[in-house]
Formats: structure tokens, C-alpha cells, sequence
């Protein structure tokens, strides 16, 4: 068993984390920067160990710093949350070679995921289709421009290292080729210290819907079906629903089968995440995360299995207590990412909460780590809230979402509720008619309605 666990990581999903240890008796060990000092996360922790200043870099980014948290506090394993070191293999060996554990899957596999082309050619390998791509990095633009001829174009270029849907282009001709890769060059090199790019077909118009796996550390694993986060603006989801609407239940079984197959296979173990872009009948892997995922509640709520509390039972070396024909999927699940933004222009609000009441009553999930009084700072993540909530049916499910946003109280800052207000009155939302397009054309006419 873990005894004391250290969060390396702020926010909501410090928080998250801290009560699923909680609920399992470990003793919790917040890190934090200067500028979180009065924190939520460092406030309900047993212990805290500041360990740097505001700039992640220099904080939760520090891993000697955190390293050294951990000897002082004897701690026995680091959760390295969302972010931030979540999917550095190098901080997972390094945390491993100091005798602790490390919540998450091993380096090796973290290394294998990491890199998407490395990741495609392992899915392939056990069977999961992909969507076609040049196989390498792509250096000289003569290769780019035979695999957009031989597929067609569009074509998007995508960061070897990607992540947040930084490092991306669409190149819609020949002539646009060039100067789209070394764009995307450069901010590959900026956000991922790692400028390989490479081509991949561009899909006009799909889903995207991505596969909750678990497994422990002997050889048992299952899927928890999946999650449609199609509803994307600069290829970041904002609102996450589960089951997808448009999936059947042996599409769902099939699917989840091949993604239980593939972890297998490999020998991982922990949380992660097989994410596909679906169309016309067809899924194509696009990714893999080997760790928590932002809207891994819509799981935790139709599946009634707590992720986190299963992640560090997995890490801690317990068994897996279910096998898949435990696994039921009821009702229906959404999550609105709140950010401190402004709902039209998402220009970042970042400042004071004056006043904070959050939304309750059946199936309403809030996480979250704003209170009174708290300030929200511009050196993170613009992401303040999650509400979660759940039904019968997804028709019940967006009726409570309404009701749940009329109740919210967030003064102080903007944040983007209003824009999910909007978007629960929309048909086409209402009928599941969207691609991971549609929502872009839909903050486009708020902001066309705004400017006339
Ligand atoms: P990141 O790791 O940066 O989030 P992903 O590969 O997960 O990048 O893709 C993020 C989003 O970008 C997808 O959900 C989808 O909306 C879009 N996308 C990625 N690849 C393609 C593609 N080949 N065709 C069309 N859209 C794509």
C-alpha cells in the first residue's frame, strides 16, 4: 500500500487526486509555487512543501525540487496528476530509481506514447487502424509533398511530440506546404523541444471519440467504454460527453475489445486513453495518453468506478477487483470545461473570485478548487471549473446541465459559461449533429452576432 502520497500538481485535479488518496487512508503532500501558497489543494493536504516560484519551470516542472519534497516529507509515490511532468518518462525513471512509486504507467510505454509516430507504428503493429500518415518525420519537403499528392489534399502536419493541439497545420495546396512545415517546425521546437513533424491525411469532417482503458500490474485490464469530445475550439475539447451518441453497442464492444487486446499486449499498466477520430463507419487512432484524462469523470459517472482510486490500488500493486462483464454503462454523463476567459473573444480573465457558489442537487458534480476570496493566476492553465453531471438518458442529462449552469456563482473573473448556455439551446447540438469542427462555426456566429 502507499502511505503517503505526494501530488505534483495544482488545481482541480490536485484536489481530485488528494481526495481519491484520502478516501483510501494515505496521507497527502501538496507541492506548490509561491503563487499558490494559499491554494485549495495545499489547504486540504496533510502536508505542503513550497518548491519554487510562480513560472512552472521553475516549479511543477522542477523535478529535483519535487524529488527532494519527497525525501523530506517520506513519501513512498508521486501522482504526477495531468500535465505538467504527467508524461515525462524521464521524471517516471527518475522517480522509480529513488525507490518510490510512480502513479502511471512505466517509462518505457510513457516514451513508446509519447511520440506519435512511434505511437501509430505500435498500434499498427496490434492491429488498431490509424490514419494514414508518412511513417517518419518528414525533413525535406519533397516527401511531404509526394504523400499529400498520393492521399490528397488537405493534409495536416502534426508535431511528432504534439500535445493541446499545438504544432498543427492544415496545408490546403502545394504551394502552402513549405511555410506550413516550418511553422509547424518551429512550434514544435517551442512548446515540445522536439521539432520533428510529420504528415498526416486530413479528415473533413469526424468524430473524435477516445477509449478509457485500465490495467493493473498482472496482466488483467479492461475498457470503460468511451468518451465524444468533439466539441473542440483550437483543437482543445470544452464540452466531453459519455456513452458517445452515435456509437452502437457492438461498435462499442469491438472497439473497446481492440484497445483491452493492444494494452495487453503490451504489458502496460495504469489509466490511459486510445484516442480515434471516427468517420463514415471507420475509426483511425490518432493518439494515445498514458495517464489521467481531463474528462475522465463522464466515465467515472455512467461506469461508477472511481479512476483514480483504481489508479493508485493498480500502482500500489492490488489487482484489478473487476473483470469487463462487470462493467455497466448507465445513463448518460457531460462536462463543461469552465475557463477564466471571456466567453465570446476567450481572451484570458484571469483575477479575484468575489463571490463563488458552486451547483448541486442529483447528478451534479462540481471539481473544482476555487473558493471565495481565491485569485486566479495567469502563469496556468485558464481551466476553473468542471461541471459534471449525469441521467437517465442524455435528454435528462442536458436538462440538468441547464439547470446546474443557471445555478452557478463564479464573480470576480468571465469565464465561459455562458458560451455552454448558449450551445444547450443549439438543434444541431441537441441532436448530436456535430464534428469536431461544428463548434468552431458556432463560436464564429456568437462572435458575428456580437460584433453587428
Ligand atoms: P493533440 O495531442 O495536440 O491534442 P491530437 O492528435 O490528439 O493532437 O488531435 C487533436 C484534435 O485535432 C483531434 O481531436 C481532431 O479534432 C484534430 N485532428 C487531429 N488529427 C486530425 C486529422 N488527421 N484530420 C482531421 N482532424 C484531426
Amino acid at each position: 500500500m502507499i502511505a503517503k502520497l505526494l501530488i505534483a500538481n495544482r488545481g482541480e485535479i490536485a484536489l481530485r487526486i488528494h481526495r481519491a488518496a484520502k478516501e483510501l487512508g494515505m496521507a497527502t503532500v501538496a507541492v506548490h509555487s509561491t503563487a499558490d501558497a494559499d491554494a485549495m489543494h495545499v489547504r486540504l493536504a496533510d502536508e505542503s512543501v513550497c518548491i519554487g516560484p510562480a513560472a512552472s519551470k521553475d516549479s511543477y516542472l522542477n523535478m529535483p525540487a519535487i524529488l527532494s519534497a519527497a525525501a523530506i516529507t517520506g513519501a513512498d509515490a508521486i501522482h504526477p496528476g495531468i500535465g505538467f511532468l504527467a508524461e515525462n518518462a524521464r521524471f517516471a525513471e527518475m522517480v522509480e530509481d529513488h525507490g518510490l512509486i510512480f502513479v502511471g504507467p512505466s517509462a518505457e510505454h510513457i516514451l513508446l506514447m509519447g511520440d506519435k509516430l512511434t505511437a501509430k507504428e505500435a498500434a499498427t503493429k496490434l492491429g488498431i487502424p490509424i490514419v494514414p500518415g508518412t511513417p517518419e518525420p518528414v525533413e525535406e519537403d519533397a516527401v511531404a509533398l509526394a504523400f499529400a499528392e498520393e492521399v490528397g489534399y488537405p493534409v495536416l502536419v502534426k508535431a511528432a511530440g504534439g500535445g493541446g493541439g499545438k504544432g498543427m497545420k492544415v496545408v490546403m495546396t502545394a504551394e502552402e506546404m513549405p511555410e506550413s512545415l516550418s511553422i509547424a517546425r518551429r512550434e514544435a521546437q517551442t512548446h515540445f523541444g522536439n521539432p520533428a513533424v510529420y504528415i498526416e491525411k486530413y479528415l473533413p469532417s469526424p468524430r473524435h471519440i477516445e477509449v478509457q482503458i485500465l490495467a493493473d500490474k498482472f496482466g488483467n485490464a479492461v475498457h470503460l467504454g468511451e468518451r465524444d469530445c468533439s466539441l473542440q475550439r483550437r483543437h482543445q475539447k470544452l464540452l466531453e460527453e459519455a456513452p458517445s451518441p452515435i456509437l452502437t453497442p457492438e461498435q462499442r464492444a469491438e472497439l473497446g475489445a481492440q484497445c483491452v487486446n493492444a494494452v495487453k499486449e503490451l504489458g502496460y499498466h495504469g489509466v490511459g486513453t486510445f484516442e480515434f477520430l471516427y468517420q463514415d463507419g471507420q475509426f483511425y487512432f490518432i493518439e494515445m495518453n498514458t495517464r489521467l484524462q481531463v474528462e475522465h469523470p463522464v466515465t467515472e459517472m455512467i461506469t461508477g468506478i472511481d479512476l483514480v482510486r483504481q489508479q493508485l490500488l493498480v500502482a500500489a500493486g492490488e489487482k484489478l477487483p473487476f473483470k469487463q462483464k462487470d462493467i455497466k454503462f448507465t445513463g448518460h454523463a457531460m462536462e463543461c470545461r469552465l475557463n477564466a476567459e471571456n466567453p465570446i473573444s476567450f481572451a484570458p480573465r484571469p483575477g479575484k473570485i468575489s463571490d463563488y457558489h458552486a451547483p448541486g442537487g442529483f447528478g451534479v458534480r462540481v471539481d473544482s478548487a476555487l473558493y471565495n476570496g481565491y485569485r486566479v493566476h495567469s502563469h496556468y492553465d485558464s481551466l476553473v471549473a468542471k461541471l459534471i453531471v449525469h441521467g437517465n438518458d442524455r435528454a435528462t442529462c442536458v436538462d440538468r446541465l441547464k439547470r446546474a449552469l443557471g445555478e452557478f456563482v463564479i464573480l470576480g473573473i468571465e469565464t465561459t459559461l455562458p458560451l455552454f448556455q448558449q450551445l444547450l439551446e443549439d438543434p444541431d447540438f441537441l441532436a448530436s449533429n456535430f464534428d469536431v469542427k461544428w463548434l468552431e462555426g458556432f463560436v464564429a456566429e456568437l462572435q458575428e452576432k456580437k460584433a453587428a
